[in-house]
């Protein structure tokens, strides 16, 4: 292979970031004018978490052309129609947060709003009694949506639950295979261009000496370009998403996996529950300043299903993110870029948008100017809206057991959800982003699930007679029900994918 005259892009860390880059990039970008490195260590490790997915990495697999079952059969993954989360609202409550709508708008008036009419007369069921996926996930079923249908089945979406370091593997072989060039090895130096500040070369424990034009910066929590090298400051955003250590541990497998996560809200913090077809993954989130690390470990193998297969491992981190995810050549993609916690399965996808712009704003030869730009405004947005939407989980609950919720519910949010939030309070609407995370139904979840009814709905749900929006809504419940006897259950769709059909 000749490389004289290519282009070098060096991809640091071998994670999941890593090689989700390595392989999009080796898709994605002219072999005959790019030569893709990547630089691992395994003396380091990755941080050995993140199983949890939301539907958007079905796009980003489909776009490297990766057949979904094999895929699945690579990570030992389960569906995923959504989260249920326990006691975020008051202690004993339970919703869920489906990947899907609950019903569809009528005359152009969102269905929720037909909802809050009939709950206003005590009329109505619980809302997730109108989605499909909250439906077919507590029933412990699954298919694949079809999405010519304009009834139920054509109204959600689907992830995963995964191993996610089998994933870095299988992304691995997928790149190797693509030329991308592996260098074992640990980054121990690096070096500036003393008149432009950009990264011109990294140095490894061998002696070895790599130079790039394009860096990009998968280190995980250390980012060792980004943060340690080119000094970019972390917004810590604790004051907001105050949880800073997670003990993780999986267990032995003792049921049928669920086609949800998981999420119970504890005194200082959540616990999660993610079930793979071998085992159940399972952590618990908190903030130290409550609770100790020893007290975290045992609290959470108490509440284990199976038995525990290893040790616990206490992992730190502070929720927030870099000023700039893209500094003079080297782009950081995943933890090296910021880590808003693992409620609501983000990571992986904050990784796949930010590869996604990368591709879309690639520097040109002449070196980079605007596009940094945008892609920096695009990613700060990314993040904030992710960050809105898990401070709501914590923000809106009715919790008076510790001081951990209290201190949450007295919080100061943000400007950007404090508009939100009072939007849906006087009027009960939820504004539709033309970019980024979470769409108007997963707001709406969260919402209604911990118990924010708003003072009024639309006035236009008023025109039709009460009777007929009682009717209106029944159907919509019953043609849930209707539709799932047809379902088969999780486990044999599982099984299905097992045998390879
Ligand atoms: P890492 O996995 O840490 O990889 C860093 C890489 O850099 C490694 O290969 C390491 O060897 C290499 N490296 C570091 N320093 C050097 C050096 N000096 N020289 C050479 N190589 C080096 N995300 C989700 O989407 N869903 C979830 O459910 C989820 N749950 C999570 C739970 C917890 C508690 C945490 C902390 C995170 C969770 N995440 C989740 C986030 C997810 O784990 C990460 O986004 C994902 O694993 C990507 O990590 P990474 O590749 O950025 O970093």
């Amino acid at each position: 292979m000749q490389y004289k005259n290519k282009r070098d892009v060096l991809i640091v860390g071998g994670g999941t970031a890593g090689w989700m880059t390595a392989a999009a990039l080796s898709r994605f970008l002219d072999p005959e004018h790019f030569r893709i490195r990547l630089v691992e260590s395994d003396a380091i490790g990755t941080v050995g978490v993140g199983e949890a997915t939301i539907p958007h990495i079905r796009q980003f697999n489909d776009m490297l052309g990766i057949d979904e079952n094999e895929f699945m059969r690579a990570t030992n993954a389960t569906y995923k129609l959504g989260i249920q989360f326990h006691g975020w609202g008051d202690k004993d409550s339970s919703y869920v947060h489906p990947f899907g709508l609950c019903g569809h708008d009528i005359n152009g008036v969102d269905f929720h709003h037909y909802w809050l009419r009939l709950h206003a007369e005590g009329k109505a069921r619980s809302f997730g009694d109108y989605s499909f996926a909250v439906q077919a996930a507590l029933a412990g079923k699954f298919d694949y949506p079809v999405s010519s249908s304009d009834g139920p089945r054509g109204e959600y979406g689907y992830a995963f639950h995964l191993d996610a370091t089998l994933y870095a593997k299988f992304l691995r072989d997928y790149a190797l295979a693509r030329d991308v060039q592996r260098i074992e090895g640990k980054v121990v130096d690096t070096e500036l261009n003393t008149s432009s500040g950009a990264i011109a070369a990294i140095k490894l424990d061998s002696g070895e000496r790599l130079m790039a034009e394009i860096f990009v910066d998968c280190s995980g929590f250390r980012s060792l370009l980004l943060g340690q090298t080119l000094n970019v400051s972390y917004e810590s955003w604790r004051h907001w998403l105050p949880c800073d250590r997670a003990v993780a541990v999986a267990c032995e497998k003792v049921s049928a996996p669920h086609p949800y996560t998981q999420a119970f809200a504890h005194e200082c913090g959540w616990r999660w529950r993610i079930p793979l077809t071998t085992r159940t993954g399972n952590g618990l989130v908190y903030q130290s300043q409550g609770m100790s690390d020893d007290e975290a470990a045992s609290r959470l193998l108490a509440e284990l299903d199976g038995p525990a297969l290893g040790d616990p491992r206490v992992i730190r981190f502070e929720t927030g993110k870099r000023d700039q995810c893209w500094a003079h050549n080297c782009i950081a993609i995943g933890l090296s870029s910021g880590f808003l916690e693992p409620l609501e399965s983000t990571s992986i996808y904050l990784i796949q948008v930010a590869i996604q712009k990368l591709l879309e704003f690639f520097p040109g030869h002449e070196g980079v100017g605007v596009e940094r730009e945008v892609y920096n405004s695009q990613m700060n947005l990314e993040y904030d809206r992710v960050r809105d939407f898990l401070i709501l989980h914590y923000w809106l609950n009715r919790r008076d057991d510790s001081a951990f919720w209290r201190t949450c519910s007295a919080m100061e949010l943000p400007e950007s959800l404090t508009e939100k939030v009072n939007l849906f309070r006087t009027c009960g609407h939820v504004e539709q982003y033309r970019q980024g995370l979470f769409m108007p139904a997963s707001w709406l979840a969260v919402y209604l699930g911990q118990g924010l009814i708003p003072e009024r709905y639309d006035s236009r749900v008023n025109v039709p007679a009460l009777a007929d929006v009682e009717r209106y809504l029944e159907r919509v419940h019953k043609g849930c029900v209707a539709e799932l006897r047809h379902l088969p259950s999780h486990a044999e769709a599982l099984t299905k994918i097992k045998m390879g059909a």
